[in-house]
């Protein structure tokens, strides 16, 4: 690791908020695309890779500095992985609605969608896929690929987390990623899970 200061490649509040969490172990200085004015690429790709690739390198060349990017969603089988890497616009509010709001996503929406969506199939599982990219200047760039398996519930529970975390319940568990706690999260997420394979190939740990 030849950096002491990255990117996070995000404008994402929750992302932001959990990559800062899992990379404070190892004393790195992080800064958001978002703080420091780095306008959002268009999500082009059609793979979590491509797109968090697309991320990574667009925040490295705005600011010169070494970037890590996040794409990741949620992909309900009975929908035949849908939203998939489609996760944040189906929260997309109509224009009109944004322009009265100010607010762009409701993910109470994007829930309720999936829910209704789904309605009558006896399939509740699903899961959270994270791509992580790593970038750093005249370097190749590293992806690393992370998920975590579960099933949709309904109603959604809990105020924790972000996205669709109110609807989902890891295998195993009975509470939804909205109701438990950041730390317990950060044990099983498929954002955790690429974060170690980026830390065992990247850190040496
Ligand atoms: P994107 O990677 O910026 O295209 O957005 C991914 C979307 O997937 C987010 O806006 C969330 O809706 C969803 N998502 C990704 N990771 C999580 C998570 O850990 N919990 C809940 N929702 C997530």
């Amino acid at each position: 690791m030849a950096f002491t200061k990255i990117v996070v490649a995000s404008h994402n509040e929750g992302k932001v908020r959990e990559i800062r969490e899992l990379l404070a172990p190892f004393g790195i200085e992080t800064v958001s695309a978002g703080e420091l004015g780095i306008a959002e690429p268009a999500e082009t790709g059609t793979t979590f890779a491509e797109n968090a690739e697309i991320k990574a390198r667009a925040a490295m060349e705005a600011s010169g500095l070494a970037a890590l990017s996040d794409d990741s969603g949620f992909a309900v089988d009975a929908l035949g992985g849908r939203p998939g890497v489609y996760a944040a616009d189906w929260a997309e509010l109509p224009e009109q609605e944004q322009a009265y709001s100010g607010v762009r996503r409701d993910f109470a929406m994007a829930m309720w969608h999936v829910h209704r969506l789904i309605d009558g199939s006896a399939n509740r599982s699903a899961r959270f896929v994270c791509a992580l990219c790593l970038v750093e200047p005249g370097k190749h760039a590293r992806i690393y690929e992370g998920t975590c398996e579960g099933d949709v519930v309904w109603p959604p529970r809990g105020g924790q987390g972000f996205g669709y975390d109110p609807m989902f319940v890891a295998q195993g568990d009975t509470l939804t990623f909205g109701e438990i706690p950041p730390e317990e999260k950060h044990a099983k997420s498929h954002r955790a899970e690429a974060f170690a394979k980026m830390v065992a190939a990247e850190f040496g740990e």
